[in-house]
């Protein structure tokens, strides 16, 4: 049996897809670009634009494939399954369950499975997934989210924070690492509140430490953070570890107190500067990254030249800049002071030009010293940092090299192998 896979998302939804792919593959199935007997559409309702991405990808591979079975799974599904009913969905799940998604598809049932997000309690364990090739790997540690950020759907898709065990988590590191990886991201779709629901309450750094000792060989990549999780005890004993890499990507979504407040965040700007300092006191010249929402309602021009001198003043490698798009169901939804789509774009053309000189300055900063590479191909990586680095020498894929930084287009890191 063949099977067509497309996937719209977070990280999140791409190790989840990664984990739907290896089951099937696990029950004989192979992927194919045409002629499949599954279409499977793994949806995103993050913004509206992704639910009409969604959308557009259920057609795009029904028609690409006719008579296949569809399959849909994912946020989008959650949130609006009629709709996803309507576009001839055949299996149709939500954002849980993986592994009854497959059963569905193995025994070709018509199945319409949408849970109720908010009555999952336990963890659904997936087989890790990989990026890159053979190099690096996602290992999911936490689903679900309570926080109930204003503009969000996800925790009405996800239902509530569900976590791995340190335990397990380790002992996914370790299957990692013996597979071969030479990085784990770990992940989840709220990592900052991993731990909570399990009985002795463990924290982020507890699940990190577990992984880190597991694969010590190993170089360990944090997911989004939201900043309050970052404090002196975390950093102090994430540094001690020795491979979690000097990269952090912290949810900021807006650099304006008041426009955090009616976003129902739970840090301020002069908190969230203060996290960006302290991962700099122990992780010097960390890459820091950052997501940020532009004309969220309300946001008055004032507000968003707040917003942009916060962000250079934070001095991030790179910012993920998008639209606020509105979601149905949320607070923000309606709220007054709805920006036009124009504005919106408008605002996210004008921190593109901060962030593009943000990254120039930061990349131009390298110049001179010796980055630690991970090679996804021969003559490309990333550093610890997450920057880019191509070099003329061939490198080994797979392999962590010491670059001397020679040069940037603004973009990359350019420079010659050290270590050889
Ligand atoms: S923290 Fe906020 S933005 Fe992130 S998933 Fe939860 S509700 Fe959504």
């Amino acid at each position: 049996m063949k099977y067509a896979v497309y996937t719209l998302g977070c990280k999140v939804n791409q190790y989840e897809t990664q984990a739907i792919e290896a089951m099937l593959r696990e029950r004989g199935f192979e992927s194919a670009s045409s002629g499949a007997d599954v279409v499977i559409v793994n949806t995103c309702a993050v913004t509206a634009e992704s639910g009409r991405k969604s959308r557009q990808a259920i057609r795009r591979l029904q028609a690409d494939n006719p008579g296949a079975l569809t399959a849909v799974c994912g946020c989008f599904s959650q949130l609006e399954p009629e709709e996803v009913a309507a576009l001839g969905a055949d299996i149709l799940f939500g954002s849980g369950d993986k592994h009854d998604f497959v059963d569905a598809i193995v025994k070709a049932l018509p199945a319409k499975s949408v849970d109720d997000p908010f009555k999952r309690r336990i963890f659904e364990p997936l087989p890790a997934g990989a990026v890159s090739g053979r190099t690096r790997a996602m290992l999911k540690i936490e689903d679900g989210c309570d926080n109930f950020c204003t503009y969000c759907v996800i925790p009405y898709t996800r239902g509530r924070v569900r976590s791995l065990p340190p335990d397990d988590c380790a002992a996914a590191a370790r299957e990692l690492a013996a597979e071969g990886f030479r990085e784990i991201v770990v992940t989840g779709i709220e990592i900052a509140s991993y731990g909570k629901d399990l009985p002795v309450k463990p924290g982020l750094a507890d699940a990190i430490e577990a992984i880190a000792q597991a694969a010590p060989g190993v170089r360990i990549r944090l997911g989004s953070l939201e900043p309050t999780v970052v404090t002196e005890e975390f950093c102090a004993r994430l540094a001690a570890l020795g491979n979690v890499c000097p990269h952090f990507h912290l949810s900021l979504q807006s650099g304006c107190d008041d426009t955090l407040k009616r976003m129902n965040r739970k840090y301020d700007t002069a908190g969230f500067y203060e996290v960006c300092e302290r991962l700099r006191k122990y992780f010097p010249h960390c890459g820091l990254t950052a997501d940020l929402i532009c004309g969220f309602p309300g946001e008055s021009e004032e507000d968003f030249s707040q917003t942009l001198a916060f962000i250079e003043k934070c001095g991030f490698l790179f910012v993920h800049a998008f639209p606020y798009s509105v979601r149905p169901g949320t607070k923000a939804a309606d709220m007054p002071g709805q920006l036009s789509r124009a504005e919106k774009e408008a605002r996210v053309r004008r921190a593109g030009e901060v962030i593009a000189r943000m990254r120039r300055e930061y990349l131009q900063s390298w110049i001179g010293k010796t980055a630690s590479v991970l090679f996804e191909n021969a003559h490309m990586g990333h550093s610890g940092q997450y920057c880019p680095v191509q070099v003329e020498a061939a490198a080994e894929r797979g392999t962590i090299r010491d670059v001397l930084v020679t040069g940037t287009d603004g973009e990359s890191l350019f420079g010659t192998l050290t270590d050889s």
